[in-house]
């Protein structure tokens, strides 16, 4: 059991009340975590704000060091925090599970402490000189999803705290225990009130609400749901925050009749099936040429049912459980309904708790809500087409804009489709592949702004010209 506090101003902060937090891999509970109030998020955003007047004045070099600071403590904990990532997340240990989320997490933390804005002269002759500075905003509200709890505070916490901000994290109430630890140990190597958090259960006061509409929080930077990320748009809407929001896709990906099924089955299992799905830019729905389209699933399948299935603790394990029953019964709902409409390939029967085997449902077509709908779990639907602009128009038919991915032997003829692809990230012969130096975002219904990279970075500034 684990039973962590609170962190804010750099101390061990006590909420009046907590909550439990389940392993879905044996539906008992893993911890439990702090349920704050309202004055509880008061008291971390006015540390975090009292933390701003020194952080933002603190030089380049200092912040870089602290960014550095906060990669290497965690990588120094990073097997304890990648057991905390298995008991309430559920994913493996080992594969791309919760030690892979670890690497990842360290890799980008390192990444971002390199990364500047600095001061660029635009103009500087006898008409005059023209600065812009990127400044801080001050203080962050960061709320983040439960299918990768530490990665993804990362990815909020590192740009907010290099560009000078400070930060208020609350994660979601499904997998608050491995941030609550993150964030104590980000505090061994930071100044008190830079990083603080706050969890909560969402029934008495639901806390993310509370930030996007909180007067002194700057900026919200959220990773959730689309209908969640609307909210938050509306709310930080009386305080004219900044917004990033990183929300759900339904990425497709179109193998070509030029593909080879042996070569490209592996890379297919892996963009759709990653975290059982479980991840927003994952394959969703897989549109196959029609004179390839048999062997494509006979190889998807064949590699898919030698994947196993268990308790995220357990060594063999490759794929956990879905990570909670609402997830679970959407799938499941979503699954019955494709298999209805359908042929089912592989899986298709839930298994037993919250485990369901990696499915593959061929004869769908759009229109169908298996395809139309984001499962976000272990299956696949699977559409034959025969018409390339056919194809394309229907992989770009969703509200979602996330990414996509192209399959084919011919990289040329991949890179000339990409562009037909209405979405923020198009892979070739891979799906879901992300990078710290890359921008990473969606478009259409999927998001607004960008996050990783310089340009992620700069989403944390305001800008401001100088002209003198
Ligand atoms: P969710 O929207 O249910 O919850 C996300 C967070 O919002 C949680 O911390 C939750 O407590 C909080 N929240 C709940 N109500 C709120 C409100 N009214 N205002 C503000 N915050 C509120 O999403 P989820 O189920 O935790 O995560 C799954 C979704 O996240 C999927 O749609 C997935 O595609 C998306 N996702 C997107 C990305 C990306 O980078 N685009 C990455 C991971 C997950």
């Amino acid at each position: 059991m684990h039973d962590f506090n609170l962190t804010i101003d750099g101390r061990a902060y006590r909420t009046a009340a907590r909550f439990d937090v389940i392993n879905p891999a044996t539906g008992k509970p893993a911890g439990t975590a702090p349920n704050a109030t309202a004055a509880d998020l008061d008291a971390a955003v006015a540390a975090a704000k009292a933390a701003f007047a020194t952080w933002s004045q603190t030089s380049d070099a200092d912040r870089q060091a602290a960014c550095g600071a906060v990669a290497a403590v965690l990588g120094d904990h990073a097997e304890e925090l990648a057991a905390l990532i298995t008991a309430e997340q559920g994913k493996p240990l080992n594969g791309l599970g919760s030690r892979w989320e670890m690497g990842g997490a360290q890799a980008w933390a390192g990444f971002t402490a390199g990364l500047s804005v600095p001061v660029k002269v635009i103009q500087d002759d006898n008409a005059g000189r023209v600065e812009l500075h990127r400044k801080p905003l001050g203080v962050v509200g960061s709320i983040t999803p439960w299918n990768f709890p530490v990665m993804i505070a990362v990815w909020h916490i590192l740009p907010a705290l290099r560009t000078g901000n400070t930060v208020v994290i609350k994660p979601s109430p499904l997998t608050p225990l491995a941030t609550l630890r993150a964030v104590e140990l980000m505090n061994t190597v930071l100044p008190a009130g830079v990083v603080n958090i706050v969890t909560g259960d969402d029934t008495a006061v639901n806390l993310g609400a509370a930030m996007s509409a909180h007067p002194d929080i700057r900026k919200i930077v959220f990773t959730g749901s689309c209908a969640t990320g609307q909210k938050v748009m509306q709310s930080a809407a009386a305080t004219m925050k900044r917004l990033t929001l990183e929300l759900g896709g339904n990425d497709a990906g179109i193998v070509l009749p030029d593909a080879d099924p042996a070569a490209i089955a592996e890379g297919l299992f892996w963009g759709a099936f990653i975290n059982n799905g479980q991840t927003c830019a994952a394959m969703k729905r897989l549109y196959v040429h029609d004179s390839i389209h048999d062997a494509v699933c006979d190889a998807l399948v064949a590699y898919a049912s030698k994947i196993p299935v268990g308790n995220g603790t357990e060594e063999g394990s490759v794929l956990g459980p879905i990570q909670n029953r609402m997830q679970f019964d959407k799938v499941a709902r979503l699954v019955a309904d494709g298999a209805a409409r359908g042929k089912v390939l592989l899986g298709g029967a839930p298994g037993e708790g919250l485990f369901f085997p990696p499915t593959i449902i061929a004869g769908l077509r759009n229109g169908d809500p298996l395809v139309d709908e984001e499962q976000f779990g272990p299956a696949l639907p699977v559409i034959r087409y025969t018409d390339l602009d056919e194809v394309i128009a229907a992989a770009n038919d969703s509200p979602n804009g996330l990414g996509g991915s192209i399959w084919t032997s011919d990289l040329e003829k991949g890179r000339k489709l990409a562009l037909r692809m209405e979405c923020g990230s198009v892979w070739i012969n891979k799906h879901g592949a992300i990078q710290p130096n890359v921008p990473f975002g969606g478009v259409k219904a999927s998001g607004l702004g960008v996050e990783f990279s310089d340009e992620g970075l700069a989403e944390y500034t305001d800008l401001q010209a100088v002209f003198s």
